[in-house]
């Protein structure tokens, strides 16, 4: 094997066992550069991937490289280096030994003569819980506020409701503001920006707005996926994000989806939105829901909490923070009410009515419908209709797999709300999905996402 043969069979083994999007963002510039008596140098494209190799990666990678060679691997050295220079040995930029972990923190301090940029005092880095969902997303944002306009450009967060989006992104603004407050932090949301340009147009203050938004420092936009379908508005975000790049002025933008699956978006949007680096976020393993819980409880106060007690809500409330937070407020405010000390009993009861049987009983078939047709973007009726396209087939067999798993539905009822179907054909369906979602990290995702979409609109 070549050492290029060897790095492409690590890279394999590495594909299958992280999401996609890890996988593109961290391992697409890399390449082996020696390979010697069990010494080895991996070139990554800049020091942010460096710190994260060595920090996330290091024992992946170095089990994966054993794996593949048959012979164990003695030190991993990651150096700095342009891949794309790579065959014309150009100076590395930088070149220095392992060193466990470099990403700093940030500290921010919220100046409030900041309020006007939009920027809401709770959202920063020092009240974010990082977790195995969100530690990535949650690295990359310090790293764009460490050096906005540099790192990555634009940084594209994305994941379901709930997880954290909008908090990461105000907290990027108010980490580049604490650093130099006389930086201008234009923080939006997607619809703002669309009423703002809307506006611009019909009062004719086209220059206005260009001067509102081609000016600043970083621009920071909620929501993105809502400019699908608004021409208008994506041919001017087009002309405001390259005069933005092109200054290394920041760009950061939060969705629903990848960039790829929002519909009805221009190809050159699309790919400008992955010029730089995509990650997502997670919804929050236990332990990073128990302390998110607790550092909730601190915030506000609230000492009478267990630790069993934190643990059991973390139990019931498991789809996300927003949901959690939730919860938590309901049984506080239950008990100030009745003038009481919560109990792991009293928490079941509150919270068995919010989660399960709220949820079950209160989503219809029909709602699963609607919900797995518009994350598609696909009318109901050909969804319902008898043609077997495959862009129709799968998500008919997600809608199939969500009421059986979600609704308990009967296979019979199953196919009666799906056009008429047979009961076989739902049978099909969820044992198809059942075994597609232990392989396909995309499909996985898909159906977090239109789980918590159900979830939202049930509550
Ligand atoms: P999204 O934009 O992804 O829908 P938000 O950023 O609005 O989610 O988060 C929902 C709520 O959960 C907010 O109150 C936020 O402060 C809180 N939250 C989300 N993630 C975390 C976290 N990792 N640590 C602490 N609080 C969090
Ligand atoms: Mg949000």
């Amino acid at each position: 094997m070549t050492i290029d043969q060897i790095w492409n069979a690590v890279l394999g083994e590495l594909e299958l066992s992280i999401s996609k999007a890890n996988f593109t963002t961290w391992f697409r510039n890399t390449a082996i550069g020696s390979y010697q008596n069990g010494e080895v140098t991996i070139y990554v494209p800049n020091t942010f991937t460096k710190a994260w190799f060595e920090k996330k990666f290091h024992s992946n990678i170095l089990h994966t490289l054993e794996n593949v060679t048959n012979e164990p691997v003695k030190r991993i050295l990651y150096k700095v280096e342009n891949v794309r220079n790579v065959v014309l040995r150009i100076e590395p930029v930088q070149d220095t030994e392992f060193t466990p972990s470099n990403i700093q923190e940030v500290s921010t301090v919220y100046p409030s003569s900041q309020q006007s940029f939009g920027l809401n005092p709770k959202y920063h880095f020092g009240a974010f819980i990082v977790g195995k969902g969100n530690e990535l997303a949650h690295a990359a944002c310090q790293a764009a506020a460490n050096n906005p306009g540099v790192s990555y450009n634009p940084l594209f967060i994305y994941g379901g409701v709930g997880l954290g989006k909008t908090h990461l992104l105000q907290a990027v603004g108010h980490a580049i503001l604490g650093k130099d407050t006389n930086k201008k932090v234009l923080y939006v949301t997607c619809e703002a920006f669309t009423n703002d340009f809307i506006r611009s147009v019909r009062t004719g203050k086209a220059k206005e707005f260009k001067d509102r938004y081609r000016t600043v420092d970083a621009l920071l936009i909620d929501d993105i996926q809502f400019i699908t379908g608004k021409e208008g508005t994506q041919e001017e975000f087009f002309h405001t994000f390259n005069a933005l790049h092109q200054f290394n002025k920041q760009v950061v933008l939060t969705s629903d989806r990848p960039p790829k699956a929002i519909p009805a978006l221009e190809s050159r949007l699309q790919s400008r939105f992955e010029w730089g680096l995509t990650v997502d976020v997670s919804s929050p393993d236990y332990e990073t829901r128990v302390a998110i819980l607790r550092a909730k409880c601190q915030e506000k106060n609230c000492s009478f909490f267990s630790n069993e007690m934190l643990q059991q809500i973390a139990t019931l409330v498991q789809s996300n923070i927003r949901e959690l937070e939730g919860a938590l407020n309901k049984i506080i405010a239950y008990h100030e009410l009745k003038n009481t000390r919560p109990t792991v009993d009293t928490i079941r009861s509150l919270l068995s009515s919010v989660e399960s049987v709220s949820f079950r009983k209160s989503v219809t078939p029909k709602q699963v419908i609607l919900t797995v047709s518009k994350f598609y973007d696909l009318a109901i009726e050909e969804i319902l209709g008898k043609s077997r396209e495959k862009r129709l087939a799968l998500p008919r067999q997600i809608i199939m797999f969500i009421m059986r798993e979600e609704l308990k539905s009967s296979y019979p009822a199953i196919g009666q709300e799906i056009g008429g179907r047979d009961h076989t054909t739902a049978m099909h369906a969820y044992s198809k999905i059942l075994a597609e979602i232990e392989n396909d990290l995309k499909l996985k995702q898909d159906l977090e996402m239109i789980r918590q979409r159900l979830y939202v609109q049930s509550v």
